[in-house]
C-alpha cells in the first residue's frame, strides 16, 4: 500500500513518487559521471533513398552501456538529461562525434549527410548557431554534411527562439529536420515559416501500415512536404509491406531496422566498404 508522506509545501504525495524521485536523481548522476569519463556512444543508423537504395545519410543516436551489459535507453535518459540541462554538453559532445565521423566517411570517399538530435536547452543557449559554426569549422565539415533533427513539439514550444536559431542555422548550409512529425498535434501553419529541408514521419504512423488510420496519416504527411518542397523520410520501417506502401505514396526516403539498425561508428564504415565491394 502507498505510504503518504506530506512535502514542505504540504502537498501529499506517496512513497512511489518519492521512489521515482530518488531513481530519477541516480540516472541523472550516473550519466553525468559517466559522460565524463567518457563513457558514453554514438552509434549510427543508415538512412535510405527509397527509389534505388542508395545510402543517403545516417542518424547519429546516443548510446549509454549499463552495468549489466545492455543499455539505458535515450528515451529515458534523454528527457532526464534536458531537465539537469546535461543535454547541451552532451549534445555539444555529440555534434563533435558527428563531424569526426563525417570525417572517416569523407576518407571513404562516402559524401552522405549525418542527422543529430538536438533538443530545446540547446536551441535556448545564446549563440548556438554560432557554435554549430565554430564546431563544423573546428572539423573542416561541409554544412551540407551535417543535419540538425528538432522534434515538432519542441518548434511549438519555443516557436520564436526556435524559428531565429533555424534561420541562422539554414543561413549556415546545414540541413534542418523536423522528428517525430505528426505527433506533436500543432497548427501547420508555422511550417511554412520555417527554414526545412525534411520531415520525418514518426515510427507511429509507419508500424501498422496499411492499416487505413495510420496510412491516411503516412499519405497526408508524404503530400504536405511534397506541396512545401521538402523531403519525407519515413522512420521505423520493418517490414517489405511498410515499405511497398510508402513507396507508392511517394516518399522519398527511409530508416529502419530493415535496412539496418543503429551501429558503432567503425561498423558503419565496414557497412559501408561491404555495400561499395557489392556495386
Ligand atoms: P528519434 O530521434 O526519433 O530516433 C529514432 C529512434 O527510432 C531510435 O531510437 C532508433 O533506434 C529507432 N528506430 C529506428 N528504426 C527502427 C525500427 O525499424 N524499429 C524500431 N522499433 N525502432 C527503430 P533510440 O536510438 O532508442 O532513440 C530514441 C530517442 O532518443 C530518439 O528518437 C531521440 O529523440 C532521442 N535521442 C537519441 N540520441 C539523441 C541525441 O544525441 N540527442 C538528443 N537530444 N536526443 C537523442
Ligand atoms: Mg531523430
Ligand atoms: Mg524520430
Ligand atoms: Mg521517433
Amino acid at each position: 500500500q502507498a505510504k503518504k508522506l506530506k512535502s514542505k509545501e504540504g502537498v501529499y504525495y506517496d512513497i512511489d513518487m518519492q521512489d521515482k524521485m530518488a531513481w530519477r536523481l541516480g540516472i541523472i548522476r550516473q550519466l553525468r559521471h559517466d559522460f565524463a569519463r567518457e563513457k558514453l556512444q554514438v552509434w549510427y543508423q543508415p538512412q535510405l533513398a527509397l527509389d534505388d537504395l542508395s545510402l543517403i545519410g545516417c542518424e547519429a543516436l546516443l548510446r549509454w552501456p549499463s552495468e549489466d551489459g545492455g543499455f539505458i535507453s535515450p528515451a529515458v535518459f534523454v528527457p532526464l538529461a534536458e531537465d539537469a540541462g546535461l543535454i547541451v554538453d552532451i549534445g555539444q559532445w555529440v555534434l563533435e562525434q558527428a563531424c569526426q565521423q563525417q570525417k572517416r566517411l569523407e576518407a571513404l570517399g562516402e559524401e552522405i549527410c549525418i542527422a543529430v538530435n538536438v533538443s530545446v536547452p540547446q536551441f535556448k543557449v545564446k549563440g548556438y548557431a554560432q557554435t554549430v559554426k565554430s564546431t563544423l569549422e573546428k572539423y573542416g565539415v561541409k554544412p551540407a554534411n551535417i543535419e540538425l533533427e528538432v522534434t515538432e513539439s519542441v518548434v511549438m514550444d519555443e516557436l520564436e527562439t526556435v524559428i531565429n536559431t533555424l534561420k541562422e542555422l539554414k543561413e549556415l548550409g546545414v540541413e534542418v529536420a523536423i522528428d517525430d512529425f505528426g505527433t506533436g498535434f500543432s497548427s501547420l501553419s508555422y511550417l511554412q515559416s520555417l527554414p526545412l529541408d525534411r520531415l520525418k514521419i514518426d515510427r507511429a504512423f509507419v508500424k501498422d501500415l496499411p492499416d487505413n488510420d495510420t496510412g491516411a496519416i503516412a499519405a497526408l504527411v508524404v503530400s504536405l512536404g511534397a506541396k512545401l518542397g521538402l523531403k519525407t523520410i519515413a522512420e521505423g520501417v520493418e517490414t517489405q509491406q511498410q515499405a511497398e506502401f510508402l513507396k507508392n505514396l511517394g516518399c522519398d526516403e527511409v530508416q529502419g531496422f530493415m535496412y539496418a539498425k543503429p551501429m558503432p561508428e567503425h561498423e558503419l564504415l565496414e557497412f559501408i566498404e561491404t555495400r561499395n565491394k557489392k556495386d
